[in-house]
């Protein structure tokens, strides 16, 4: 091989690409189902933009690069920042809410493994101005009814509050820039306690939050704990009844089935209060496909601060849970006809018999001159189910051959007849 694909990139094959816009088109349906609409920003941002709010875990794998006027410019390395971007330039005066989703590529400069890549692909959706449980519920929803449609049986859903820990740690003085730094060490799940140290956050709330850190499982005991571990934190305490209020929500669209994990912290500095998360867990260590929650982040691009929920599908993640699962996609959509033009001679009419078949079906026209035989082993070999067959003979009285490849059958079909015929 001469030319590799540069390293964490991938080619994708028909038959894959068939399976990846299957996939695709069943999440558009679903985010379109809810009312979202769909955007498309720019593969590459300015670097400023993708710095802004991104997380420290984001800013290191960040590709970044000067244009030839010096601009520095980065691949965009998820679409939250870049919507909403948008939104703040162009939607700000929309009625609320604004409904938003994408579906895009993304580049992280990260070490390549299974279901890690430099290039790879997100799904994901923006409800702009609700700051109601009823708005963060909506999104999980979303989430599920995507992965309920597309088959994937296996997957877990944990949700958790960053509003919470932000809350916990404001009571005892620490700014928002410090907040993000904890909370970034949290959601790598190192240096938690050093950082805690040298920002000062010492005695009882130091011991709040590593223990709310830990409180993970079923429901009602994770708020029924956190609740008396809270217990003298009012603004904590308001969070976690917003939870708990998100979580009575979702028992209306019949999710019940998730873990509550208060020590989700997500590892972008916007996200201020509910967080979840979803897993297929066959995929090993890479096993995350889905992340979101409530964040802020219009006013850092210049618009007024206004309540968001969303979340990022990792549609290639998805993609090999799907694969794992065996789930079955949609049947190849190879053409439904060959169109074989038995000399030269025929060829234009030939040409006009496949348009007017397209006006119901994919057909495809015969373009290497084979003779019949052989083009009838292709059709068979590639699995189209007709061969329209165009011979001088059946053309001098205006007709074509059709050849069900099924049973070997073949009857004459007038031309004329032909823009109305439905194959498949
Ligand atoms: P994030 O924007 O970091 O919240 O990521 C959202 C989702 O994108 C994750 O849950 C992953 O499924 C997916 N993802 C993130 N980074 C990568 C990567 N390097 N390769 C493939 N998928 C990724």
């Amino acid at each position: 091989m001469r030319f590799k694909t540069p390293r964490g990139t991938r080619d994708f094959l028909p038959e894959e690409m068939m399976e990846r816009r299957y996939a695709e088109r069943v999440i558009r349906e679903v985010f379109e189902s809810y009312g979202y609409r769909e955007v498309a920003t720019p593969t590459f941002e300015t670097l400023e933009l993708i710095t802004a709010k991104s997380g420290e875990e984001i800013r290191r794998h960040i590709y970044h690069f000067k244009d030839k006027s010096n601009r520095d410019l980065a691949l965009r390395p998820e679409l939250t920042a870049p919507a909403m971007r948008l939104y703040v330039n162009m939607l700000q005066f929309e009625p609320k809410p604004v409904k938003l989703y994408y579906f895009g590529n993304c580049f992280r400069y990260e070490r390549p493994q299974s279901g890690r890549y430099r290039e790879f692909w997100q799904a994901g959706i923006e409800l702009i101005g609700s700051p109601y449980p009823e708005a963060e519920a909506e999104v999980i929803a979303v989430a599920l009814d995507a992965l309920e449609k597309l088959g994937l049986m296996s997957y877990e859903l944990a949700i958790g509050h960053i509003g919470v820990l932000r809350a916990i740690l404001a009571e005892s003085g620490v700014s928002g820039e410090e907040q993000d730094k904890v909370m970034s060490a949290i959601d790598k799940g190192e240096g938690v306690k050093e950082l805690l140290d040298e920002i000062g956050v010492a005695g009882e709330s130091r011991e709040k939050l590593l223990r709310t850190l830990k409180l993970a499982g079923e429901r009602e005991r994770v708020i029924k704990e956190a609740a008396e571990l809270l217990e003298n934190s009012e603004k904590a305490l308001t969070e976690l009844e917003k939870l708990r209020e998100l979580l009575n929500i979702l028992e209306g669209y019949g999710i019940k089935n998730y873990s509550l994990d208060l020590g989700i912290a997500r590892g972008l500095d916007y996200y201020t209060g509910m967080v979840f998360e979803i897993y297929a867990p066959k995929l090993g260590a890479e096993k995350q496909i889905c992340g979101g929650g409530a964040y802020s982040l219009a006013e850092v691009f210049g618009g007024e601060a206004i309540a968001t929920s969303g979340f990022a599908f990792g549609f290639d993640r998805l993609m090999l849970a799907l694969k794992k699962e065996k789930v079955r996609f949609a049947p190849a959509s190879n053409a439904a006809c060959l169109v074989v033009p038995t000399s030269e001679a025929v060829l234009q009419e030939a040409i006009k018999v496949s348009r007017a078949l397209r006006k119901h079906n994919a057909c495809e026209l015969e373009l290497t001159r084979k003779k019949l035989g052989k083009a009838l082993r292709y059709a068979d070999q590639r699995g189209f189910p007709y061969v329209v067959i165009v011979g001088d003979e059946e053309l001098s009285r205006g007709y074509v051959v059709l050849r069900d490849m099924h049973s070997g059958e073949q009857k004459e079909v007038k031309i004329s007849k032909l823009e109305e015929l439905k194959l498949k």
